[in-house]
């Protein structure tokens, strides 16, 4: 890698005066290089000046510091780094799709229209429910929009004391801090032992919130990777209190194929679409979280909506005499590039190839967990479905930690696994390896975390300063929360005060 430039910030290649761009002047009888003196501003703007070229190598050499799957492996749990296949993303860059603006008239993008009601209509049958908004641009942002439809059907039935949402300990934070921004209380219901909700506790929070329950959020498989084996009991029990089961569809790819969350007895659910659905995340976007109701709770989904008229074969819009509905979610549609991904996923795939995704990535976890339980800590055993937790190594005498072992593998050129999460164990190491992985990359892996357990024991320091080939070295976690320098304005401030 040409790391010359390496370690400077673009304002740090600044030259007073540089510029990246040259015009010529009076070619058309007026200046094209100056702004005219009114229009500019009276202080300095502290851009950097740099010409183009070193422009250029600057982000180009950043670029190759980047990891993601299309690089590497990357385990990472909870998240479903699996492979966005390349055809995707020709689909969503076709001029048609890619240039269509949200205010065109309704009859100029009726191809778009259809699309979106398609995807509508195919994760209404993967899932078994109803009917499905698209219009929520992320996972937790789905949440949200799930827990405002169930205030909406509270609502409607005139009960406007149900105000409680019964939470797992496992659960994503996400699941809490939705149901707080929504303006619910959140009553956290204990796990057992083997990680699936204790539903001795359940029945006693139930006894005692009965008549304020808004609703049961759940994760199937759950944070730990683990089947909930007893939902139909849950779901009674929420039922018959007069509440509703809300279903955290995040993790949705182990189920594919295999089982629907509408005939469990959820009633609301959002699905990421950049998880399962192949299209690719992370740094926070864009995201795509569809939401879906079971029948009777269409009229309460956010606005606009798509309805398909079968008399005129067109699509409309709708925002009007939706007097249910809970009201609106964002601006216009939600990020329709992403939906594009997952329609193109999902139709490339097809019903007999999609019902494979959930078993092999089942089978992958499994692979994994069983090959390293001798020598990672397995607190819960047993089958996983598309990830699993080991609690650090077995060996506890070495003092490696799990972000030791995380750190090593960025050696190894492999991402790490999700780390420290979920709470429940103090070591957790979460990995998720999709089914997008080959069995020669997944045995690669098996190798190095076998590796570096042997590593724990010869060589724990080697493990305690690591990374070693990476860019940047071992970086201050804590500083860094705590101090975060984000601007380079911050930084000259921060340096003035040092
Ligand atoms: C990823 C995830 C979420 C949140 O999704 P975002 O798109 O990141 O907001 C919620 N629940 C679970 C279980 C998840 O894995």
């Amino acid at each position: 890698m040409n790391n010359r430039l390496y370690g400077n910030l673009i304002f740090e290649l600044s030259k007073s005066g540089r510029k990246g761009y040259s015009l010529p002047k009076y070619d058309y009888g007026f200046h094209t290089e100056e702004l005219p003196e009114v229009l500019r501003r009276k202080q300095e703007a502290e851009l950097p000046e740099c010409d183009e070229l070193t422009v250029v190598r600057h982000y180009t050499n950043l670029s190759h510091n980047n990891f993601g799957v299309n690089d590497g492996f990357y385990p990472l749990g909870s998240c479903t780094m699996k492979y966005n296949p390349i055809i995707n993303e020709e689909i969503a860059n076709i001029d048609t799709f890619a240039n269509i603006h949200p205010m065109q008239p309704v009859e100029t993008c009726q191809p778009m229209l259809k699309m979106y009601s398609d995807l509508q209509r195919a994760l209404a049958e993967l899932t078994g429910l109803s009917e499905f908004t698209l219009n929520p641009c992320a996972g937790a942002h789905g949440e949200l929009t799930g827990l405002m439809i169930i205030c909406a059907y509270h609502r409607k039935n005139g009960q406007l004391d149900r105000k409680k949402v019964l939470i797992p300990d496992s659960a994503h934070g996400t699941n809490p801090a939705s149901a707080a921004v929504c303006g619910l209380d959140v009553v956290e219901v204990k796990s057992l032992p083997d990680g699936t909700v204790d539903v001795e506790d359940l029945q006693s929070l139930v006894s005692q919130h009965g008549s304020e329950i808004a609703a049961m959020m759940m994760t199937n498989p759950n944070t730990l990777g683990i089947f909930e084996r007893n939902i139909p009991t849950i779901a009674k029990m929420i039922h018959d209190c007069g509440g509703l089961m809300y279903y955290d569809g995040a993790n949705l790819n182990p189920m594919l194929g295999e089982c629907r969350p509408g005939d469990m007895g959820f009633d609301v659910m959002h699905i990421n679409l950049h998880k399962t659905f192949s299209t690719p995340h992370g740094g926070g976007g864009p995201g795509s979280g569809p939401v879906g109701v079971r029948a009777g709770l269409e009229e309460l989904l956010p606005t606009p909506r798509i309805i398909f008229h079968e008399e005129s074969n067109c699509y409309s819009i709708e925002t009007d005499n939706m007097d249910y509905s809970m009201g609106s979610i964002g601006n216009f549609f939600g990020n329709y590039g992403v939906m594009l991904k997952a329609y193109t996923y999902i139709l490339s795939l097809g019903k007999t190839q999609l019902k494979m995704v959930g078993p092999l990535a089942t089978l992958n976890a499994n692979y994994i967990k069983e090959s390293l339980k001798d020598v990672y800590e397995l607190p819960i055993d047993g089958v996983c479905k598309h990830e699993f937790v080991f609690d650090g190594l077995k060996d506890k005498s070495t003092g490696v930690t799990t972000m030791d072992i995380a750190k090593r593998l960025l050696d190894y050129g492999y991402h790490a696994p999700t780390i420290y999460f979920p709470l429940l164990f103090h070591e957790s190491l979460m990995i998720e390896p999709t089914e997008s992985e080959s069995k020669e990359t997944i045995d690669g892996f098996i190798e190095v975390m076998r590796k570096i357990a042997q590593e724990a024991i010869d060589n724990p320091e080697l493990l305690k300063s690591a990374p070693h080939t990476t860019p940047i070295g071992r970086v201050d976690d804590v500083l860094a929360a705590k101090h975060p320098i984000v601007t380079y304005r911050q930084l000259v401030a921060d340096q003035n005060q040092a």
